[in-house]
């Protein structure tokens, strides 16, 4: 079934006291429409949608960087954002709406309220129990007993939600989208909520959300290796940075090994295979190519899991050429195609003492680690 998501983020946020709205703080390093976004596409999603402030559409696809999600300008109020977001979005069976304000969003969570839907459900959300005592504030208790905090991602059969919508009057404004739908007489189904999926709402809790954040990251570690043989030539390309010498690689592509070693790492980091499963060597398109376009797709998919390259330690392994004078331009080369600050590459090399292939000068060999934060 076809999935697509909405994230709401076309509030100012006055309640959070900062001067830019909340759903574009940087927290741990991303801003946190990014989280979302990030999350839902790597919980399944198909499409996201993003409503922004009318006045800043640039600084959310700013926000937004590589990731494919679509921005559009969203209304005076949450459901007027809704309705601008469902306008603009194509055919989904399965739609899930999220408040940008609530970054500890999870993929197992985006994939559980999926299948909800998938398997039957009009209408899923997460919700935690109510554990405070609660008052009003003349002093009279409620009765907690059976109250639930729900929150977002709230996901809907597309076709329920887009009539609920055209059956709203123009000026409607509901609180969430279960509201939304609750006029047209369906219940939702609820499943066990996240606390990491806290809302930003007063001062004090983005920095809450930043350490949730923080906690629920773990890091993944992929390894590469890669070899090619010398052949006739008058240049090798090692970490994107042309050499010459007296010899050349063999190789059906550029036969960049360092490259070649830190793609497999960080496939190997990600869960998404090898090198050759993703560009096969039998296929001519990738005869000569520019082993750039497989660390770009390596770090595409890496954006697609919701995941963040954290650094990278590439080690060539030869006799000849020297690796020294040249280590720094490949430390930039490969930083600026990850679009990684340099400090976050390292490039070393070493030699094998004359033992074996490497030591017999037959071939060049790469070792390479790739470590990404991920939540899982
Ligand atoms: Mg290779």
């Amino acid at each position: 079934m076809r999935a697509a998501a909405i994230i709401v983020a076309a509030g100012e946020g006055s309640r959070a006291g900062s001067a830019i709205p909340k759903q574009f703080l940087p927290l741990a390093g991303k801003p946190a429409v990014a989280w979302s976004a990030e999350a839902l596409l790597g919980g399944g999603m198909q499409a996201v949608v993003v409503a922004a402030p009318p006045n800043r559409l640039d600084a959310c696809r700013s926000a937004l960087g590589a990731l494919p999600a679509k921005v559009v300008a969203g209304g005076a109020s949450r459901t007027a954002s809704v309705r601008a977001a469902l306008a603009s979005l194509d055919h989904a069976e399965i739609i899930l709406v999220h408040d940008a304000a609530r970054p500890g969003l999870r993929p197992a969570l985006v994939r559980e309220l999926a299948a909800r839907i998938e398997a039957g459900a009009v209408a899923a959300a997460p919700a935690i129990p109510v554990s405070d005592a609660l008052r009003r504030q003349d002093g009279g208790e409620v009765e907690r007993a059976g109250l639930m905090q729900v929150q977002t991602p709230q996901a809907f059969r597309g076709d329920v939600l887009r009539a609920a919508y055209a059956a709203a009057p123009p000026d409607a404004s509901f609180s969430d989208d279960l509201a939304a739908v609750a006029a047209m007489g369906h219940a939702p189904l609820l499943v066990p909520g996240d606390p990491c999926l806290m809302k930003i709402t007063f001062p004090g809790d983005a920095a809450m959300v930043e350490r949730l954040l923080d906690a629920v990251c773990i890091p993944c570690v992929g390894h590469g290796i890669d070899a090619h043989r010398f052949g006739p030539g008058d240049h090798v390309t090692l970490c994107g940075v042309r050499i010459a010498h007296d010899r050349g690689l063999i190789g059906h592509s550029d036969a960049d090994a360092g490259w070649h070693a830190l793609v497999d790492a960080i496939l190997g980091a990600v869960g998404e295979g090898d090198i050759g499963a993703h560009f096969p060597p039998s296929d001519p398109q990738w005869k000569g190519a520019d082993s750039e376009r497989f660390l770009t797709h390596a770090r595409q998919l890496v954006a697609a899991a919701g995941a963040q390259l954290a650094h990278v330690d590439i080690t060539l392994m030869c006799e000849r050429p020297k690796i020294g004078p040249h280590r720094q331009a490949m430390r930039e080369r490969t930083a600026a195609a990850l679009v990684l600050p340099v400090e976050r590459v390292s490039v070393k090399a070493t030699t094998t003492e004359g033992l074996g292939f490497l030591g017999r000068g037959e071939g060049l060999a790469a070792q390479a680690t790739a470590t990404l934060l991920r939540r899982l």
